[in-house]
């Protein structure tokens, strides 16, 4: 923090609004933001920022955003009132129920908290207090069969290759819109640039998309394709590289794997012209496809969301590494590469490569039997979970950063669901879709007065970076910081009551990380105790107490001194980098990063393999009728469903419209700028129609997080930009059959025109 001439300071510290980390500059007047820039001076953004970055100011001031616990008394309506009486009132609903099952309270994480330190920190502890097995996220509508194969393949959910974008010479891209996101399972502030940088060096981007998105319209080449089709034209890739002799992974990475002779196997029925009809991608144009991929020196594919949310979303992630491989672009400079996040051992470089694994379906959801997902459940499931009797049968909810309401499938079914649970609380900064139905509502600080650090993200940077941001602000009055609320909400949750001792669980927290540390042979304090590690650690207490020691054990660590040849991080070293500290660009780590049981990339995971013939029966099957189907698209000013009571990103003309094909139009009666109805098997939406030939004949796109037109919210400026909720749409029992992932691209629909009455 600095002074400026005219009385204001100025603040740097990492934007928390999306994956992309981008560095800010903030002007401060007194309590209030004057202006927001990019940092220049970031070692990773170097002064990029996007128009979501400068509405920090207004989410900042935004009246309202709660500053207060609510709590709904007896007419329906919210009342602020004092934290000690909202968790009175918390302990004396939610304890009885847990008492009598703790499978009976169910918890939902947002999407936002990936990027809350606190929440990603202490999450865990609260889960562990409740005991429950009903947990469910936004994931299990994003990337989870994306984590899910590379799980299998690899070893872990959180070992997954990203394209190592800024040393590339080609890149095949699915399902992805780096130029709206920024990058996603690729963080990448400024992915345009990077993009540019790569197309000037010589190098190509190839889009498939059944959308001409912003970034397909800066590829050298794009391809409309049929939603749910990515892993049929992936697999007929494999089938040309392994058919014409160009599968060439090299002779470490064949060392590596094991599953190759599996794969070519399985690729047979794949061929070009056995896919074209599917995809909509003729076949030469495929064949051409995998002779450049194979030819270009440096290549990687990636698929993201809409590579995941669709069909067979496990199958075609999956594939996307396969061909990583195949190419010989697995672990290699310009390919796909594993990143090495600064903060914990646990992802450190160095031996064991040979692991536990990862088990999926450890458990099933009560009502229709789906697995368990890195310890969650999928969120297609939870209105059933709520509605269907018996033992177990949810009759609460606690949610964190979180709108199912609107941004899970068959969200009218769980909006009914939500009003029949016996208890709710949210933890939230809004009154949205969701939290209206709380009992009580919990408030979060403004983005400014949190401190920042990026555990998730840069798991899955395109290089290695650390950057911590202290608060920019002092906490504003009696509104705690997260991790203060999360710890209560535990010691209610452990029957310590509503006033449990906050300090006492974080140190327990504390010890508990120090003893898993200083029992970990590969950790540099390995050996110690914890009464040591925890004096070492002191003064700092909360998220900084686990933060540094994640750092100083982990890869670029100081180790407690254990460590003379590295970076030396620690936080202290942080805290005096403004800017970031960068970590140097993507290295190989194979087979080092390795944690499958065999310490072998698996290439024929079993539970992939045996998804394979369900793909190949597909091949035959007819597909959705005449139906035009539905996609999702992400948009530059939006971010999932919380930032449209923000005027910067909702301004200008409407953004939530029905993109529909001119061919479409004609056969449907739609007209631009009028009003369509929209009907899938689970309800029925208006959205204006928006005619463009950048989306494919057949398809229709609304963009999801929309829809803030019901009673009982208080988003004053969402609700005069509603939008349509598209995932009233959405199908709960449409799912990826690997995963549980929800298919929210290629939901079948039917079109008609919403004709104006006759005037009477
Ligand atoms: S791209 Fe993401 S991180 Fe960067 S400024 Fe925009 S919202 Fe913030």
């Amino acid at each position: 923090m600095s002074a400026t001439g005219n009385g204001h300071r100025t603040a740097i510290r990492t934007c928390p609004l999306c994956e992309a980390t981008c560095g800010l500059e903030l002007t401060l007047a007194g309590d209030q933001v004057a202006s927001i820039r990019g940092d220049r001076d970031d070692v990773f953004s170097k002064g990029f920022i996007c128009p979501k970055g400068y509405a920090l100011k207004e989410l900042h001031a935004d009246p309202d955003r709660i500053r207060t616990p609510l709590i709904r008394r007896g007419d329906g309506t919210f009342e602020p009132a004092g934290w000690d009486e909202a968790f009175e009132v918390i302990d004396s609903r939610l304890s009885p129920i847990l008492a009598a099952d703790r499978e009976a309270v169910a918890v939902y994480l947002g999407n936002p908290n990936a990027h809350l330190l606190d929440n990603m920190l202490y999450g865990k502890v609260l889960l562990r207090a409740l005991g429950t097995r009903n947990l469910y996220s936004a994931s299990t509508v994003d990337q989870f069969p994306k984590q899910m194969s590379c799980a299998l393949m690899f070893g872990t959910g959180t070992t997954v290759p990203v394209p190592d974008l800024d040393r590339t010479d080609h890149v095949l891209m699915l399902g992805a819109n780096p130029l709206a996101s920024n990058g996603s399972l690729m963080t990448s502030p400024d992915a345009r640039g990077r993009l540019r940088a790569m197309r000037q060096r010589g190098g190509k981007l190839v889009v498939i998309d059944p959308r001409r998105s912003r970034t397909a319209e800066e590829a050298d080449e794009h391809h409309f394709i049929r939603p749910g089709t990515d892993a049929h034209l992936l697999f007929a890739l494999v089938n040309v590289l392994v058919e014409e002799g160009l599968a060439d992974p090299g002779e470490r990475l064949e060392a590596l794997c094991d599953g190759l002779e599996t794969v070519r196997a399985l690729a047979a029925p794949f061929t070009p012209e056995a896919v074209a009809d599917v995809c909509g991608i003729e076949a030469p144009e495929i064949r051409r496809m995998a002779h450049e991929l194979a030819a270009a020196p440096r290549a990687v594919v990636y698929g993201r969301i809409g590579t995941c949310t669709q069909e067979f979303g496990t199958l075609a992630s999956w594939l996307v590494d396969v061909l990583n491989v195949l190419t010989g672009n697995l672990d290699r400079e310009g390919g796909a590469m594993f990143p090495l996040g600064a903060a914990g051992h646990s992802n450190a470089a160095g031996p064991p490569s040979r692991g536990r694994g990862t088990t999926f379906g450890r458990w099933q959801s009560r009502v229709r039997g789906l697995g368990e997902i890195f310890g969650e459940l999928p969120v297609a499931c939870l209105a059933e979970e709520i509605e269907t009797p018996g033992e177990g049968q949810v009759r609460a909810l606690i949610t964190f950063a979180g709108n199912p309401v609107v941004s899970t499938p068959n969200s009218g079914r769980l909006d009914s669901a939500l009003a029949e649970l016996e208890f709710m609380v949210s933890v939230d900064v809004y009154v949205n879709e969701t939290t209206r139905h709380a009992d009580v509502i919990l408030p979060a600080p403004s983005p400014l007065r949190r401190s920042h650090y990026d555990l998730a993200l840069y798991l899955f940077a395109v290089r290695n970076v650390a950057n911590y941001s202290p608060p920019a602000l002092a906490p504003e009055p009696d509104l705690p910081d997260e991790w203060i609320t999360i710890l209560r909400l535990s010691g209610v949750a452990a029957g310590l009551g509503p006033n449990a001792d906050v300090a006492r669980l974080d140190e327990q927290a504390a010890r508990a990380l120090i003893q898993r540390e200083v029992s970990t042979a590969e950790s540099p304090v390995s050996g110690r105790t914890v009464e040591e590690v925890l004096e070492a650690l002191q003064p700092r207490v909360g998220p900084e107490r686990l933060l540094d020691l994640m750092l100083r054990t982990g890869p670029y660590g100081d180790g407690f001194g254990a460590r003379t040849d590295g970076p030396g991080l620690s936080l202290a070293a942080l805290e005096q980098a403004a800017h970031g500290i960068d970590l140097g660009p993507l290295r190989p780590r194979l087979p080092d990063a390795l944690r499958t049981p065999s310490g072998k990339v698996e290439l024929a995971p079993e539970p992939i393999v045996a998804d394979v013939e369900r793909l190949r029966a597909s091949l035959t099957a007819p597909r959705n009728g005449d139906h035009p189907v539905l996609v999702g698209r992400r948009q530059l000013r939006s971010n999932n469903s919380w930032m449209h009571n923000l005027p910067v990103l909702v301004k200008g003309k409407p953004r939530c419209t029905l993109h529909v094909h001119p061919d479409d139009a004609d056969r449907y009666e739609l007209v631009d700028g009028a009003d369509a109805e929209v009907r899938s098997r689970t309800g029925a939406v208006v959205a204006q129609v928006e005619v463009t030939d950048a989306i494919m004949p057949g398809v229709v796109s609304l963009p999801h997080g929309w829809g803030h037109d019901v009673a009982g919210t208080q988003q004053r400026v969402a609700a005069d930009h509603p939008g349509t909720n598209s995932n009233v749409l959405a199908d709960e029992l449409l799912l990826d059959a690997v995963s549980g992932n929800a298919v929210l691209n290629g939901i079948p629909v039917e079109l008609a025109p919403v004709r104006a009455a006759a005037p009477a």
